[in-house]
């Protein structure tokens, strides 16, 4: 069964085309720039990368062009499309409703529309490809898998905020948490190294890219992690914030910042950005440090005291860790980090391998000593993977994926 994973963003759409259940990679790319006078399709297949400019105005325009790639004569891998039996998209957002991964109806249309009140940067743009994808594909099953779904599982306790409680009521404010197709991917894939069942590990899993995410994975559910309503909070990231007093916001309200600017200067001008006045990237921050730059410096100790903090709290709620796993841009690729994060959580009974830690770029690697208490994993995270899966799962037949296998 071939099946079409889409990940549309306002300003992109990557695709991944699946042959199942071997999971093997057909052909996948992207669409960037989307709305800019120089957007353009990357095409990877049969091993060649086919790189083409083109006027794409919006997310529909661009899965007209993936589908049209696809069955191309040249650098296509379809006959036709019909050879697709199932599309798979990652959806933000689903709220308190989805607790796994369905099969899209107007149900879930009309749910996920709601729901882009809380994710109005996301949500939408999702439910354009969804929309681009059935009228192209009408005939097939089409599935939403969540970021949120995996957090559905954290108890009440860790997910009200204590403020009154009819906002909760009234406007769904509580935490949600997302990269959560990221977390259950890493949380699954390190049971299965440990050769333990994926209801069967306790983990901390810490996605740290541009964005960062931890959680803490009980007996393979989520019962805490660190964002909440929205991707803010949490640990610093490349240039949000994550965790500050609100009483800030107040306070520079007073000082005469205006709604907008405090969102963008929370989104888009904080964390390692907004700490070092250079970059929100990690390698060149890095750099800079290693040449003295002081705040290049203080950007990484806020970044690693930070996740100490984290993944300090959460052993303590999980009792017992078996795992920490590093995944993301950062956690997948920086030697200098993983040693850095690691040598602060001792206390856990982490121990680091160095060889190990300096061998595990960008590939799966178990990198603590033998006499580690706990197991430290680098896994490259596979989203798409973890969609492909579920989608397939629902497309042969299974009403709901609760927790998938991957
Ligand atoms: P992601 O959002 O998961 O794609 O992660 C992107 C981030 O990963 C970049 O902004 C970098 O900060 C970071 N990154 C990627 N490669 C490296 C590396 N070799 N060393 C340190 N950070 C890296």
């Amino acid at each position: 069964m071939k099946v079409l994973v889409i990940n549309a963003g306002s300003s992109s759409v990557k695709y991944h085309l699946y042959l199942m259940p071997e999971a093997e990679v057909l052909a996948h790319g992207f669409v960037e720039r989307i709305g800019e006078k120089t957007s353009e399709l990357s095409h990877f297949c049969h091993g060649n990368t086919y790189t083409v400019p083109a006027k794409v105005g919006n997310v529909g325009k661009a899965m007209e062009l993936i589908l049209q790639t696809l069955v191309d004569k040249e650098v296509g891998i379809l006959q036709q499309i019909s050879e697709i039996s199932a599309v798979g998209h990652r959806v933000v957002h689903g709220g308190e409703e989805f607790t796994g991964s369905v099969v899209i109806d107007e149900n879930v249309i009309a749910s996920i529309d709601k729901f882009a009140d809380l994710a109005p940067l996301h949500n939408p743009p999702n439910l354009a490809g969804i929309r681009a994808a059935q009228s192209h594909l009408p005939n097939i099953k089409q599935v939403a898998c969540f970021d949120t779904a995996f957090h559905a599982t954290i108890p009440k306790v860790a997910y009200m905020y204590a403020l009154p409680y009819e906002l909760y009521e009234k406007y769904g404010i509580r935490r949600y948490g997302f990269h959560g197709i990221s977390h259950r991917y890493v949380a699954r894939r390190a049971a299965a190294l440990m050769g333990k069942g994926k209801y069967d590990i306790n983990a901390i899993t810490c996605h740290l890219g541009n964005g960062c995410s931890i959680t803490a994975v009980k007996n393979g559910h989520s019962i805490d992690t660190s964002m909440g309503l929205t991707p803010l909070e949490g640990v610093p990231m490349g240039t949000r914030s994550g965790d500050l007093d609100p009483a800030i916001l107040f306070y520079l309200e007073e000082k005469g910042y205006d709604v907008k600017t405090l969102k963008s200067l929370c989104n888009k001008q904080s964390g390692l950005l907004g700490l070092s006045g250079v970059s929100n990237d990690m390698r060149e921050l890095e750099k800079l440090a290693s040449k003295g730059h002081e705040r290049a410096e203080l950007a990484i100790d806020v970044f690693c005291y930070r996740i100490k903090k984290y993944i300090g709290a959460y052993a303590a709620i999980l009792d017992t860790v078996d795992a920490v796993v590093f995944t993301g841009g950062i956690g997948e690729n920086s030697v200098f980090m993983r040693e850095k994060i690691c040598n602060a959580v001792t206390q856990i009974g982490v121990k680091l391998d160095l060889a190990a830690n300096k061998d595990a770029i960008a590939k799966e690697a178990e990198i603590n000593t033998k006499d580690s208490q706990v197991k430290v994993f680098v896994i490259p995270t596979n989203e798409q993977a973890a969609i492909a899966n579920d989608t397939y799962e629902l497309a042969k037949g299974r009403t709901s994926v609760l927790c998938g296998s991957l």
